[in-house]
């Protein structure tokens, strides 16, 4: 029987809730698969703050490279606000996915058919939007040099080489040519030098994938776009910043942000976590959505472990909670025959999960 590692970063807020979810349903699956699971729990974030003096502890990057893959939670909260930036919770987490160098952050919008009143576009706008941001993560404007204030001034840089570029680029061409086979790449190159690198570098890798079709859209359209038609979309390449603020829009297509996954990867170990952060307001009150989370634990089965019928297991139980009107409290306005909390959704998805044969 095949073992895998999991590091479990909890982290802070609704974290330890929504992560415990997902190791009932992972655990769930993999009763009757040949594979089974062993996990360590490493600190980040403000806990790892308070025990440690380090949101980012050398035995969590050390652990995490132990690891098969990561399955994390979130961090943050007001109590660590006021920390010096290098303490906070969130500069930990930079530093995380710098030291594993996930460079790929691969955010799916999925809209359920079950949640189609629950976004706020019209139903014929969002029904069977099924898309993929490939965003770059630890480069572009967020990280180039120089940075700085002077005076009355202040600046950042966006920097990409051409490596950097292509392999961002060959995640994107590889998802696609499992998915809907079209690559629509994001940039602003009718402005910015590094956008017109950008789209030659992404022509060029694009030659060796000859059954994956490639378009660019500058950014300011594809923000617009979309809103207007997403259905247009399978994967969205794009760099950091850009990706940034489109994965957001687009993910507020399905209707709650406690609804979506993502998975950043990149040579070695993934991390694989919600896109919603730690939700201080709602912690500890058993309301949180674990979907998310579960979701992301589907995407490492299916893009860490190559275990795919495991996780269409998983995808399957979530549709079939939601048709069945299972809702946690943030989407108790939209169809819903039963609220559940979050331990209750998260039995109830393992329990779909176990009994689903694919
Ligand atoms: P947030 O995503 O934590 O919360 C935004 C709103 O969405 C809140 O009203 C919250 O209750 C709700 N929400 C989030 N997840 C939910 C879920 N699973 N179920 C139901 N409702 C959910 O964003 P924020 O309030 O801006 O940030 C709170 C803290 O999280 C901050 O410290 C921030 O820095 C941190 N943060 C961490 C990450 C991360 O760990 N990856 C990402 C974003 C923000």
């Amino acid at each position: 029987m095949k073992k895998y590692n999991i590091a479990l970063i909890k982290g802070d807020g609704i974290g330890p809730e929504i992560i415990d979810e997902a190791v009932k349903v992972l655990d769930a699956v993999a009763a009757d698969e040949d594979f089974d699971f062993s996990y360590e729990e490493l600190l980040m974030g403000g806990c790892a703050y308070d025990m440690t003096g380090d949101p980012l502890p050398k035995e969590t990057i050390e652990g995490a490279f132990d690891s098969d893959a990561v399955l994390f939670g979130a961090i943050g909260g007001e109590k660590w606000d006021n920390l010096p930036r290098e303490k906070r919770p969130e500069s930990g987490l930079l530093r995380f996915r710098k030291e594993l160098g996930v460079f790929a952050n691969l955010r799916p919008a999925v809209v359920y058919d079950e949640l189609i009143n629950a976004s706020s576009l019209k139903p014929e706008i969002v029904k069977g939007v099924d898309l993929m941001v490939v965003r770059e993560l630890i480069g572009g404007i967020y990280f180039g040099e120089p940075k700085g204030r002077e005076g009355d001034k202040a600046y950042n840089t966006m920097v990409y080489s051409k490596m950097e570029i292509e392999r961002i680029a060959h995640v994107a061409f590889d998802i696609a040519s499992k998915r809907g086979k079209r690559v629509l790449s994001v940039d602003k190159a009718n402005v910015l030098d590094v956008s017109q690198l950008w789209r030659e570098v992404v022509e060029e890798v694009a030659k060796e994938y000859p059954d994956v079709s490639l378009s660019h859209m500058y950014v300011d359209n594809a923000a617009m776009q979309l809103i207007r038609d997403p259905k247009q979309f399978d994967v969205i390449l794009t760099g950091n910043i850009f990706g940034d603020i489109l994965s957001d829009e687009a993910s507020m297509l399905s209707g709650s942000i406690g609804l979506l996954p993502s998975a950043s990867v990149g040579s070695k170990i993934g991390v694989y976590e919600p896109i919603h952060g730690s939700a201080p307001d709602i912690a500890g009150q058993g309301i949180a959505n674990p979907i998310a989370t579960i979701a992301s634990a589907s995407m490492m089965l299916r893009f860490a472990l190559d275990e795919n019928r495991a996780a269409n297991r998983i995808d399957s139980a979530i549709k079939q909670a939601l048709s069945e009107g299972y809702r946690t409290k943030d989407l108790a306005d939209f169809d819903a025959k039963e609220i559940c909390s979050t331990s209750e959704m998260g039995s109830i998805i393992a329990n779909y999960a176990a009994k689903c044969k694919l």
